[in-house]
This record gives C-alpha cells, structure tokens and sequence, in this order.
C-alpha cells in the first residue's frame, strides 16, 4: 500500500482495515469490486479486459474505476476557503473540537497542517504492519511461553519510538492511543499457528479480549507510551496522551485491565486518562456502568454499525450492499452515514447515560462516520465534544462541526 498511487481490491468494505488506512493515508481506494477477477497475465473489470502497463483511473470518493489516464488534480486550500474555515472555527472552537485519526508523526503532521486540534485515534495495531509484522506473529506465536517476554520487548522498543514520533507533532495537543486491537486474520496468517486462527476474527480475541488473555500486552503498550512521553518531554516538547481501551463489552473487563495499566502508570512519575472506545452495543447499552471506569468515552462507529446491523464490515458491500439500497431497505449504506434510527439515538443515549454517572465525562468520536457533514450533525446533536477523522477529511468536518452547531442553536 505504500508504494501504490491507488487501490482496488475485490474484497472489503468501506469501513475494512484496509481501506481505512487508505482514507487515512490519502490514497485513492475502491474497495469490494465484486466483477473484479485477476488473472496470471490481465485483469477483467466490468467487461473490460485490462493488461499489465494500462491505466486506470479511479474516484475512491464514488468508487468509480475508469479506463485511462484521465486528468487529476490536486484540491488545494484557496484563501476563500481558509477565511471560511476560520468562520466555522469562531462558531466550533469550545464548544466541540475536531482531531484526526492518524497512526505516524508524518500523518499526524498532515493532520495538523489541515487545521486537527489533536489526535483522537492512534491505531497502533497499525505500527505493527510491513516489516514489524514478524514482531506481533512472533508475540502471538508465543503464547505465554518462554519467547512472550522476549518478543513484547521488541514490540515496546518500536511503539516508543513510533509514539514519540506522534506525540512530538502534536504537541501539545492530546494523543489518544488505542491501544492493540488486532484482528488476528490481519496478524497471524503465515504465521503457521492455527492456535489462534478463528472462523469469525471481526468478533473473535480482538481488542481488550486478547489483552486479559495476555496481560503483558498492554502493560507493554502502557509502558511503551509512558516511556515515550519521557523521551519527548526530554526533547524539550510538551506532549500530551491518553490511554483507549478498545472493544470493551463489560464494565468489569475494563476495570481489571485499567487495573494493571494503573500499576504501570503509577510507577512512573506521569498521569494519563484511560478511557474506552464505545464500539459494542453491549457496552453503549450499559455505558452507565461502563462510565465508572473510563475517564473518557470514544464512539467506535464502525464497529457499534457492523454489530448493530450485523453486518461484516469486511463483507456487506460486496453482495448485499448494493441490491439494498436499490430496493430501498437502506436509505443510505450505514458504514457511510451514521444510521439515524438505532445507532445514532444510541451514540446519543450512552452520552446521557455515561454523564449521568461523570457530568463532565468527555465524549469522542473516531470511527469513520466522524468526517461524514450528516453523520456529525446527529453527534453534535447527541453532545459529543468531538469528532476525529481522517486527516483529508478535517476542513470538512470543521465545517460541518460548525454547521450543526449553528442548526441547533435555529
Ligand atoms: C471503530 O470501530 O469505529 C473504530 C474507530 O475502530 P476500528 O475502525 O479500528 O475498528
Ligand atoms: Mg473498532
């Protein structure tokens, strides 16, 4: 992905972890082309027969792919638009923030330069991709046995500088580190272990699971970010982090992995916020409770719309999508725009219900739907102070922050 110019694949959605890091990076993607075939020697699409050196064009905003080299553009920041960028920040700023979702010190720079007032989501699943890859099949095959120490150590050494990396371009504004969340089809495969290959890995060990199985892990992470905080604040920065526990679905699993991050963290001399993605409708459902261990919320609306729905987030698109909208049963593809009849009342609802138990609990949003103009409408309606999105997507959510803002004052 990060030699190519653009991305199409036959598989995935719009919310797969592939193509969020392509959104994230800036690439074109289209994504789940079911007519899609690749042979040995030519590729067919749509009936047209493509051989290696033709050119294609792709609009990942609609997901067109066009034979040839049509004429691109780069869309640049005109003075017009930067005055009324700073309009919509006059009606936003204080009252609800915009952050980006960004995983390097580069992107993180990007996302700065677009105007992001923080980071709201570090995937750090995501430093363990490319040439690290071996650190986390190495971590995974390890199994609690002897090569489990060994192999998080290595682990540690790269989050801490990659952090830094993240912690040093945002200065002073907050990090929010998620910490791993790794499907494990994406980790484990050519790893040779079948221990932990799973049937349905978008439901299987991710996120806080793998992490009360192997403790380690995030007390690792914890120290990794602890560690990196030092290592920027000895550089002469002021940086800023907060600790995200992500698909938490029972209060209790929350509080006793908080529980082993609070021992790391309190031997060190800093203090950090923990708090947890919201991405279970489990955990919206019972946020009351959930809220007494998080000093923070983040919505994960990819995964509250793949588990409210039912719906693959790595499958929905390819077959079912489609026909759906066609007939009408789906207004709008829901990975897209926040579903206005259950999900988005019941992002709403677990912010009444997390500020019932902590009135000053501060809310987020990072899933995709934070850089969608009618998706924030109904999160600024529901009371977040804040959405995160894709770097390229933060002068429109700026706006569009400002918009709903203005909306619900009319
Ligand atoms: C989400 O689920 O909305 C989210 C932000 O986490 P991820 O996309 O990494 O699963
Ligand atoms: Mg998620």
């Amino acid at each position: 992905m990060r030699l190519a110019e653009g991305i199409v694949t036959t598989r995935g959605g719009m919310t797969s972890h592939t193509a969020v890091v392509a959104r994230g990076w800036g690439l074109p993607a289209v994504v789940g082309v079911e007519d899609l075939r690749v042979n040995v020697d030519h590729a067919m699409i749509g009936g047209h027969r493509l051989e290696p050196g033709d050119r294609v064009s792709l609009d990942g905003g609609t997901g067109e792919v066009l034979v040839g080299n049509l004429e691109v553009s780069s869309v640049e920041v005109t003075p017009e638009l930067a005055t009324l960028l700073s309009w919509a920040d006059e009606i936003r700023i204080g009252r609800v923030g915009v952050r980006a979702n960004a995983d390097t010190g580069a992107d993180a720079e990007r996302a700065r330069a677009f105007g992001a007032e923080g980071i709201g989501l570090c995937r750090t699943e995501h430093m363990f991709l490319g040439d690290r890859l071996p650190l986390v099949q190495r971590f995974i095959d390890a199994d609690g046995g002897p090569d489990e120490a060994d192999s998080l150590a290595a682990l540690g050494q790269a989050q801490r500088a990659d952090l830094a990396a993240v912690l040093t371009a945002m200065a002073p504004h907050p990090v929010t580190v998620r910490l791993l969340d790794a499907p494990l089809h994406e980790f484990a495969g050519g790893t040779g272990s079948t221990e932990w290959a799973e049937h349905n890995p978008m439901l299987g060990t991710r996120g806080v699971r793998l992490a009360v199985l192997r403790e380690d892990l995030y007390r690792m992470q914890t120290r990794a970010v602890l560690g990196a905080l030092a290592d920027v604040r000895a550089a002469g920065c002021t940086p800023r982090a907060e600790i995200m526990v992500p698909m938490v679905t029972e209060p209790a699993e929350l509080a006793l992995v908080r529980s082993w991050l609070e021992e790391e963290i309190a031997a060190s001399s800093e203090s950090i916020q923990v708090g947890t993605m919201i991405e279970t409708p489990r955990a919206a459902l019972a946020a009351g409770m959930v809220a007494l261990h998080a000093d923070f919320f983040s919505f994960g609306t990819n995964d509250l719309t793949q588990l409210v729905f039912g719906f693959s987030r790595d499958d929905v698109e390819r077959k079912i999508m489609t026909p759906y909208l066609e007939l009408g049963l789906l207004e709008a593809n829901p990975f897209e725009i926040l579903d206005a009849t259950v999900v988005a009342p019941l992002v709403a609802s677990a912010v009444t219900a997390g500020r019932a138990v902590r009135p000053e609990l501060p809310v987020g949003v990072c899933g995709e739907h934070g850089g969608d103009p009618t998706s924030i409408r109904y999160l600024v309606a529901a009371g977040v102070d804040y959405v995160s999105c894709s770097p390229f997507r933060v002068p429109v959510a700026r706006l569009a922050v400002a918009q709903a803002l203005l909306d619900i004052e009319d």
